[in-house]
């Protein structure tokens, strides 16, 4: 009796070592689109990848582990970075969804390698690198935000829009509330740029949001420009 008390004593322990061992130290993700119109239209430009121009669609930024008081680990585990041969079978969906617009030109391997980095190795516990970027691109047409906003007639025509009417709509939609980051273009219209969105640890759930980021920053009229 006492060995078998004694032998579901160590399992439990074991079971216990191993929960905090794969526990995430994060509260939840934003996922991050950006609208290549905004990002191209600044003053600081923007170049096409060698496979030319970019669908007129929003693009992934990434998918960012954040923690519900605002502040976001980073650069979580330097003995794992990118590695292009976990995700060859992610790369044409990743040059079609993920595109890097930074100048000078590039395929995307240095954009998806800083997001890994920077943010992927922080949830390393809870996705892999290739359930990371499937994570990302299951988001991306889940939101399915040109969509969305086309729905409410809210379309990239350099025509000018309520801020709330575009949360609205993609709260419609999808179901929960985004956060709308803006910049500026090089006549100072204030433009819709980032759309945040909350997902559960998993990677796979859109959740509302228990803290606005800090790039939130739109005013109340904005344009949404062609690409
Ligand atoms: P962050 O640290 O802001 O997540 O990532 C931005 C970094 O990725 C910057 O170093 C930026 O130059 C690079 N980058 C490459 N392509 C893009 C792009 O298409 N959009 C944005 N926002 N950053 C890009
Ligand atoms: P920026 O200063 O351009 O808003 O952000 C630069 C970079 O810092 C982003 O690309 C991203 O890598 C990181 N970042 C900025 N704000 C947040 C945030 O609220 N949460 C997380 N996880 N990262 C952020």
């Amino acid at each position: 009796m006492k060995s078998k008390g004694s032998l579901l004593i160590k399992l439990l322990i074991i079971q216990y070592l191993s929960s905090l061992f794969v526990a995430q130290n994060f509260d939840f993700f934003y996922f991050v689109q950006q609208w290549p119109g905004s990002y191209c239209d600044t003053s600081q430009g923007c170049c096409y990848p060698p496979t030319g121009k970019p669908a007129s669609d929003f693009g992934i930024h990434g998918l960012w582990p954040n923690n519900n008081d605002g502040s976001y680990p980073s650069n979580c585990d330097p003995n794992n970075p990118f590695n292009q041969s976990e995700v060859s079978d992610l790369m044409s969906s990743l040059e079609t969804n993920w595109p890097s617009l930074a100048c000078p030109s590039s395929d995307g391997i240095s954009f998806w390698t800083h997001e890994w980095d920077k943010h992927g190795t922080c949830s390393e516990s809870v996705l892999d690198e290739h359930d990371y970027f499937q994570a990302a691109l299951n988001l991306k047409s889940k939101t399915n935000l040109l969509q969305a906003l086309a729905s409410a007639g809210i379309n990239p025509n350099g025509e000018s829009y309520n801020l709330s009417d575009i949360i609205n709509a993609i709260n419609q939609s999808d179901g929960f509330t985004p956060s709308i980051e803006c910049n500026d273009d090089e006549s100072g219209n204030n433009q819709l740029y980032q759309v945040y969105m909350c997902v559960d640890t998993s990677g796979s759930n859109l959740i509302e949001c228990s803290v606005s980021p800090t790039g939130a920053n739109c005013a109340n009229q904005i344009t949404f420009p062609a690409f």
